[in-house]
């Protein structure tokens, strides 16, 4: 077993660290105060390579290993939640689920354009009716000449306002469930698809865009479907596989950035004459923080691992989400409790991600929906 990053992997780790220390983390609070998505940010990360991610180079990406790219995540998920979640949607759910399920003309098309950050990508399957169980939507694709049109709605998708191209999940036959569900490509804009902000002030992420789109004899043509007829819910699958190494990886990186920050607060903050990190309480809460870092890396390493040997990794992946986000959000928390007074204030981040990281526990299938993932894979399914 070897834990030592390979030259590769540190360099696009740097490159990471750099992009997010220098260019994500002086803006991230007057983001987060203004609700405003910093798209500035998309090109740029093209231009350095974090878009494209694990695509090979012929289709612009810059082919790092599944390693390296839950190293991006980790370091952006160290400064902004917001800046991360786009990066995992954009390309864990768009990119790469074009790569793993595109005809040749829709990678060609599309990919090369992701890449480069000319174009956001969005992914749309959630709805008001169908959060966790995804096999019960009811937006409907129904045949029409040599296309189909979408009728429905979809909420809480994160770049949807923003987005060039979405990912679309849309059921030919409601009652097949999971059976009846296809993807499309649907490009933005396109006739009789709407785009609306969510409404109400978000608890977290509040840099990010999330939308609801509705879908009003929205025609799109044949060409557009991704996958085959009602492989959709397979392909939706399998991207969420892709997105889940990137909230457990940005997970990582939140809690890490709260032991760093505890960890500097507890050398300089005095009370009662000595530093607060010489108090036993403090200390168990670092030392607790500290292995839950170590403990949820090393399972996002492994996902990771397991992915760039081409092994299947649903489960490993899960439990990497499942642990990383419940450790964040408890290191979170203690984060804010250790800051006193000031955690509670924004003038410190770890405010900041005491509120992105309860998202992190819900999408992409909350903590209870990772832990059925892990269970079925245990005790199976009778019948
Ligand atoms: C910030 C943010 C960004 C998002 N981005 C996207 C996006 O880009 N694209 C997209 O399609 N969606 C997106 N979502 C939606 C997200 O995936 C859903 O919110 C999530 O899957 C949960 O669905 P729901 O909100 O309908 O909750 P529900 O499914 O109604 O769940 C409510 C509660 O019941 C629990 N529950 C449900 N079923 C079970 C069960 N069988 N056993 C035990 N407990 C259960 C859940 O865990 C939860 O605690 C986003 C959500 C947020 C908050």
């Amino acid at each position: 077993m070897n834990f030592a990053l390979t030259p590769a992997q540190r360099e696009v780790q740097e490159r990471a660290r750099r992009f997010a220390i220098e260019e994500v983390a002086p803006i991230a609070r007057a983001m987060d105060e203004r609700g405003e998505f910093p798209r500035h940010l998309v090109p740029r990360m093209g231009a350095l390579g974090l878009l494209g991610g694990p695509l090979a180079p012929e289709y612009g990406g810059s082919g790092m290993d599944y390693q390296s790219f839950a190293l991006v995540y980790e370091e952006l998920g160290r400064v902004d939640a917001s800046v991360r979640g786009f990066l995992a949607v954009h390309a864990g759910l768009v990119a790469l689920c074009i790569r793993d399920w595109g005809t040749e003309e829709q990678k060609r098309r599309y990919l090369p354009r992701l890449a480069r950050g000319e174009w956001i990508g969005c992914y749309a399957l959630t709805e008001p009716g169908a959060g966790s169980d995804a096999a019960s939507l009811e937006t409907t694709a129904t045949p029409d000449g040599d296309g189909y049109v979408l009728r429905g709605e979809k909420i809480w998708i994160t770049n949807g306002g923003v987005a060039d191209l979405a990912i679309v999940f849309a059921t030919r036959d409601p009652s097949a469930r999971h059976r009846g569900i296809c993807a499309f490509l649907v490009e933005t804009p396109t006739p009789g698809l709407r785009r609306e902000p969510m409404p109400g002030r978000e608890l977290g992420h509040r840099a990010a865009d999330h939308a609801r789109l509705v879908f009003e004899d929205c025609r799109v043509p044949a060409a557009a479907m991704l996958g085959a007829p009602g492989q959709g819910f397979a392909v939706a699958m399998s991207a969420l596989d892709h997105g889940r190494l990137g909230v457990a990886a940005g997970a990582v990186g939140v809690a890490a950035a709260c032991l760093d920050a505890c960890v500097a607060f507890a050398r300089t903050r005095r009370q009662f004459g000595r530093r607060i990190g010489d108090f036993q309480m403090i200390q168990a809460h670092l030392a607790d923080m500290a292995a839950d870092v170590d403990a949820a890396r090393l399972l996002v390493y492994r996902a990771a691992w397991m992915r760039d040997q081409g092994m299947p990794a649903t489960r490993e992946t899960s439990i990497a989400k499942l642990f990383a986000t419940e450790v964040a959000a408890r290191a979170a928390g203690d984060a804010v409790l250790i800051h006193g007074g000031r955690g509670y204030s924004n003038e410190y981040p770890v405010e900041r991600h005491y509120r992105d990281i309860k998202g992190l526990q819900i999408y992409e299938g909350t903590s209870h929906i990772q832990r059925i993932i892990i269970a079925r894979d245990l005790v199976g399914r009778e019948g």
